[in-house]
């Protein structure tokens, strides 16, 4: 027996009821209900770029597959198949016992099965593919948000981002909630919800105004956020004002949703976010054009002081 078939007959093979067949065979078979649009995405996480390498293994096993289930959220898409491509330095049974602990947990909570993966030695990474169903013609792209559209953010922004600089010791006296660093949970009910009313949406992975202007640039409009009514983390109230702003508009790894909603379905935002158990905010609304700005309680606009999170910055 090679040790990468143990790997993953111990530690990766689980019953995968949604498919067909699962991780064993030369390939999974699953069966998409019919006239459903498949959503696929792919995300890979390097230790030392997108996480720390000492980070906890289970909450790493439970972020992969998060920040995957999170771009399905976006689209509108329900979580059916993953597959896994793990490479670890060396075979270490507590790392990967505490790893798959965390990775399927939220596969369960989320109704997704892991139904192939390859393992491989290197240093830590890890691929997930996701792949989620949404009904033909209602999938939430970038494109579609109109000027005049409502601009809304679920949950509270910033915290992830206040965890980071805390664990890199550029923070000493904030108290982050580590949760919405190390174990955050994709949107997925209400990315659902949002089916049919969200006229555009998008993941805050890299910070709400660069993902924002995903939106803006594939929709041909402008955005205007006004920075008072952005809902802050718990932890940010402590932290001055411009810290506050770059955590909650540029700080990244929140994994809310960024929706535009046209004034018709306004109405339905109130019901959403109760079927959906999370708060939903109006933040703004999109424009004619102009990119995406930011405004203060007067009206002033406000400058950043950094971009989104950059994946070719060399990680500190
Ligand atoms: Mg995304």
């Amino acid at each position: 027996v090679s040790p990468e078939f143990d790997l993953i007959a111990r530690y990766f093979t689980r019953p995968a009821p949604t498919a067909l067949l699962g991780v064993g065979d030369d390939c999974a078979l699953v069966q998409p209900q019919s006239q459903a649009a498949l959503a696929i995405t792919t995300d890979t996480l390097v230790a030392g770029r997108h996480f720390f390498a000492d980070v906890d293994a289970a909450s790493l096993g439970h972020k992969c597959l998060a920040v995957n289930l999170s771009d399905l959220a976006a689209m509108g898409a329900t979580p059916r198949w993953f597959t896994l491509a793990l490479t670890v330095p060396r075979i270490d049974h507590a790392w990967l016992a505490a790893f798959a602990g965390g990775l399927f947990a939220l596969a369960e909570r989320a109704g997704t099965a892991l139904v192939g993966g390859d393992t491989t030695a290197g240093p830590l990474a890890i691929g997930i593919t996701a792949l989620g169903e949404v009904p033909p013609g209602l999938a939430l792209r970038r494109a579609g948000a109109r000027a005049g559209d409502g601009l809304w953010v679920s949950g509270a922004l910033g915290e992830a981002a206040l965890a980071v600089a805390v664990r890199k010791g550029r923070l000493a006296a904030a108290a982050p909630d580590w949760r919405r660093l190390d174990w955050p949970l994709p949107r997925l009910a209400l990315g659902e919800a949002l089916r049919g009313v969200a006229s555009a949406a998008i993941d805050v992975s890299d910070g709400l105004v660069a993902d924002l202007g995903h939106i803006c640039a594939a929709s041909g409009v402008g955005a205007v956020i006004d920075w008072p009514s952005v809902p802050l983390g718990a932890s940010l109230a402590a932290l001055p004002e411009g810290l506050r702003r770059d955590f909650a508009l540029a700080g990244g790894d929140d994994y809310e949703l960024c929706f535009a909603v046209p004034a018709e379905g306004e109405a339905r935002v109130a019901d959403i976010a109760r079927r959906a158990d999370v708060p939903l905010t109006r933040i703004g609304q999109f424009v004619e054009d102009g990119g995406v700005r930011v405004r203060d309680a007067a009206g002033r606009a406000v400058e950043l002081a950094q971009g989104g999170f950059d994946h070719f910055r060399p990680a500190t």
